[in-house]
């Protein structure tokens, strides 16, 4: 390889997927920035252009591809612009990528960003390709460049040893590891000093956290400790990682918010164990049970599949029936589609026909819908705190914020900042947002 482009130094990256793969976004700015780059809002000004990908989802994917074909004629009017593929799809599609989009300069999976100033240095005729796992990687010592706001992403653990058999995270992210105490400490009292209020740590297994001995309740802890953080969230535990310690510390540590995502996938046990979830319906619904004794006002969303392999109607129906038995405040949904590598793309049939899917899953938003609006109306007439994050996109006369248990609330604006707590009376709900005015 030969050395070429020593002055560039404006990056464009364009993100996509999971709030994993946004916080990496902002970890690779940091390499980035580290190195002497700094950000360009457009690909125009660019002499680095950087997609990083999800691979979570096949039409992602797609759009993706379709997206780097466009990307590319910024290169074409610049030639000497370096456009890279990052994140979960390089893993995943890296030969692919090189052969669909022989243009693409780097493609690096997402272990290989601390080098990066280094290859983006470098040039060969051909894509070069970083796919390598490494178990080692944290990015320990390297500071993200983060949106402004009231919220930063810290992420504690990278890569997962679940293997649920329809997931891609553990083949693209690599095995399960932990950042050391040390380090989140280190990163959230510097965000308590640039200003930030919240933290969300972020994981694919986040309570599965364990480094020596701190465990994950240890860890909420410690950070509940840094002075000037007024809430952390974080995302998403794995309902079979669970212990009463943690429910009791969430429970007892006024920090740490009153909202549990608790991805549940199924409410059928026989799916359940072909998605080798580790749980059945029954001991999830025991622990919503135990979350809701310990926490009254819990705000709990979840994520679903519907048309897994082999599932049955009277398998979506056990669905159904568990969404309307724990009436969610909110949940993602989505119709199954095979990832490659997977245990469910070697070993299983996709055998609920696309058509299916559809109606399965039109029919679960319709009922979780709902749900959403009815559970909304109940805040109708009580004062929640709201932590302050800007102005609704839809009315600058009005601000919108959260509350600690998750619910976005809009209302008119009245001398607050973002990042001010302050008190509002819910009037009135939709489906999604809780509307109020300052008491
Ligand atoms: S727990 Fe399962 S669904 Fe979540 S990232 Fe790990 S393998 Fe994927």
């Amino acid at each position: 390889m030969e050395k070429r482009f020593n002055k560039m130094k404006q990056v464009y990256l364009e993100s996509y997927g999971c709030q994993m793969n946004l916080a990496d976004s902002e970890l690779v700015m940091g390499v980035l920035a580290k190195a002497g780059y700094f950000p360009s809002d457009s690909p125009q000004s660019a002499d680095v252009i950087l997609v990083n990908t999800c691979a979570v989802r096949e039409h992602a994917e797609e759009k993706v591809l379709g997206r780097i074909a466009e990307l590319n004629r910024f290169k074409l009017k610049k030639p000497e612009l370096v456009l890279g593929v990052l994140g979960c799809m390089a893993k995943h599609l890296g030969k692919v990528i090189a052969e669909r989009a022989p243009y693409v300069d780097l493609v690096v999976s997402p272990d290989g960003y601390r080098r990066l100033p280094e290859l983006i240095g470098q040039s060969g005729d051909k894509p070069y390709l970083d796919l390598r796992l490494d178990r080692t990687e944290l990015y320990e010592e390297i500071d993200p460049v983060r949106k402004e706001g009231v919220n930063a992403w810290v992420t504690i653990m990278r890569g997962c040893d679940k293997f649920c058999t329809f997931c891609i995270v553990p083949y693209v992210r690599g095995r399960e590891r932990c950042v050391p105490p040390d380090e989140i400490l280190r990163q959230v009292r510097n965000l308590a000093e640039e200003g930030y209020k919240e933290v969300t740590f972020l994981g694919q297994t986040v309570n599965a956290y364990r480094y020596n001995g701190t465990d994950f309740a240890d860890l909420l802890h410690l950070v509940s400790g840094v002075e000037g953080i007024e809430r952390i969230r974080f995302t998403s535990p794995h309902p079979s990682d669970f212990s009463e310690k943690d429910i009791e510390t969430i429970a007892n540590l006024k920090k740490v918010c009153n909202h549990l995502h608790l991805p549940v996938q199924s409410g059928s046990d026989k799916v359940l164990k072909r998605m080798r979830r580790t749980y059945t319906s029954g001991e999830y619904l025991d622990l919503v049970g135990l979350i809701r004794d310990k926490i009254p006002d819990v705000g709990l969303t979840t994520d679903i599949i519907v048309g897994f392999c082999g599932e049955t109607e009277e398998d979506f129906q056990a669905t159904l029936a568990l969404v309307r038995k724990v009436r969610y405040d909110s949940a993602f949904m989505f119709k199954y589609s095979p990832r490659s590598q997977t245990v469910a793309y070697r070993k299983f049939e996709d055998d609920v026909p696309e058509k299916e899917k559809g109606r399965r899953l039109e029919e679960l938003i319709h009922i979780q819908e709902s749900i959403s609006r009815e559970v909304n109306q109940t805040w109708i007439g009580k004062r929640v705190e709201v932590l302050v994050e800007g102005e609704s996109k839809k009315d600058m006369s009005q601000f919108y914020g959260k509350t600690d248990n998750f619910k976005t609330v809009v209302f008119p604006r009245n001398g607050e900042k973002p990042g001010d707590l302050v008190e509002v009376e819910v009037v009135n709900s939709t489906s999604h947002t809780l509307l109020g005015r300052r008491v």
